[in-house]
């Protein structure tokens, strides 16, 4: 992990004037890129083995520049050419994923949000800790598959977008499916409607939702469009599939917008609320973006099975506002947040505490 130090002493170093965002060439980019020139900062794409053709098909969303490079590690040998730009990374959920969590958090180029929190999600087991003691309801975890008495979700580990997991009502239906040469854990099926959150957490506002340190915002919210069990009901009982040789699987393929009912607004602040305020306890805090993955059951309890720490693809259909950003200011978007946040941690003199 690279030091506070000195991504701190590079900090000093940038001409605020100067400050340029970047950020990899996909999941987020023309969000991030947009929100960025709007906020009148220069932009970097990093392009690592991909054409950048697509950009010019959206101006308003083409970063200034590119740099190109052959391999996400790649990107390690244009350390100091980045810091010469007084460049910032936004990361988002591919970046990470493909440079690696472990690379990314010893990168040597100053990164918005907490990069402590990377460890913390990244391990499954953490993460549960993290959510659960701070008072936030998880899916329940069954530690013996012999004793499945309700429908669970089998999870693999490191499964991208769920590929792979299953569903099991009884123990014969889990031997069925169980591949054992992965590392899987079991837990409780909750059934009811999925709502992806999205937060945005600022240590150094002061107006709005406050919280002991700052200010927590929701600026939108979705719902993904999975492949293939969002689906799969049209072609017949699950069990009748079964025999067939179909499985559901949980392929992340698009992202639908979500209103929800306004008195689950209050329960779901509070759930951010818990989970940031934990957050300062463990590792210093969550800061910035970051998405509450959820179930409402039809007794409106709100089930939390994962917590996503960046900016998240579910932001892409609210470029230009949503149902929430628009009381905070019209047309707000993810991308353009950051940005905000950045420039006004560079005019207060507050860098340290929203880049790492
Ligand atoms: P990603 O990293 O893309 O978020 P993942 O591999 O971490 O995916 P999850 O987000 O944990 O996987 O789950 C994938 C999908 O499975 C969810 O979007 C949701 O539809 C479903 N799901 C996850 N946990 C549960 C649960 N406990 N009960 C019911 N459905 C669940």
């Amino acid at each position: 992990m690279v030091s506070k130090d000195r991504i701190s002493k590079i900090l000093d170093s940038y001409d605020p004037k100067k400050i340029t965002l970047a950020t990899a060439c996909s999941h987020t980019s023309l969000q991030i890129f947009h929100g960025a020139k709007e906020a009148g900062f220069k932009t970097l794409g990093i392009a690592v083995q991909q054409k950048t053709k697509i950009y010019d098909a959206f101006p308003a969303a083409k970063p200034d520049e590119f740099l190109f490079a052959d391999s996400y590690s790649e990107l390690l040998d244009h350390t100091d050419e980045l810091i010469s730009r007084n460049v910032i990374v936004i990361p988002h959920g591919s970046f990470v994923e493909y440079m690696t969590p472990r690379i990314f958090e010893g990168w040597g180029i100053p990164t918005f949000g907490n990069r402590m929190v990377l460890e913390w999600e990244s391990d499954r087991e953490k993460e549960r800790n993290w959510i659960t003691s701070a008072g936030v309801r998880m899916p329940e975890i069954i530690e013996d598959a012999q004793k499945i008495d309700r429908p669970v979700l089998v999870k693999y580990h490191g499964a991208k977008g769920g590929r792979g997991f299953f569903i099991a009502k009884d123990y014969p239906e889990f031997k069925m499916g169980i591949d054992h040469t992965k590392k899987f854990h079991i837990q409780e099926y909750v059934v009811g409607t999925r709502y992806y959150v999205h937060f945005f957490y600022s240590p150094i506002r002061t107006e709005g939702y406050r919280l002991s340190k700052g200010v927590l915002e929701v600026l939108s919210a979705d719902r993904r469009d999975e492949s293939n069990i969002d689906e799969m009901y049209k072609l017949g009982s699950a069990e009748e599939l079964k025999r067939l040789g179909f499985f559901p699987s949980f392929v992340v393929t698009g992202n639908l917008p979500i209103v929800m009912r306004e008195s689950l607004l209050p329960k779901f602040f509070e759930i951010g609320e818990k989970i940031v305020e934990r957050s300062f306890k463990l590792f210093g805090g969550i800061i910035g973006p970051f998405c509450v993955e959820s179930i409402v059951t039809d007794n409106l309890d709100i089930v939390v099975f994962e917590v996503s720490a960046r900016i998240v693809a579910g932001t892409n259909p609210f470029i230009n506002g949503s149902p929430y950003s628009d009381y905070i200011e019209p047309g707000l978007s993810t991308g353009k947040r950051i940005a905000q946040e950045i420039k006004l941690a560079v005019k207060k003199g507050l860098m340290n505490e929203v880049i790492s």
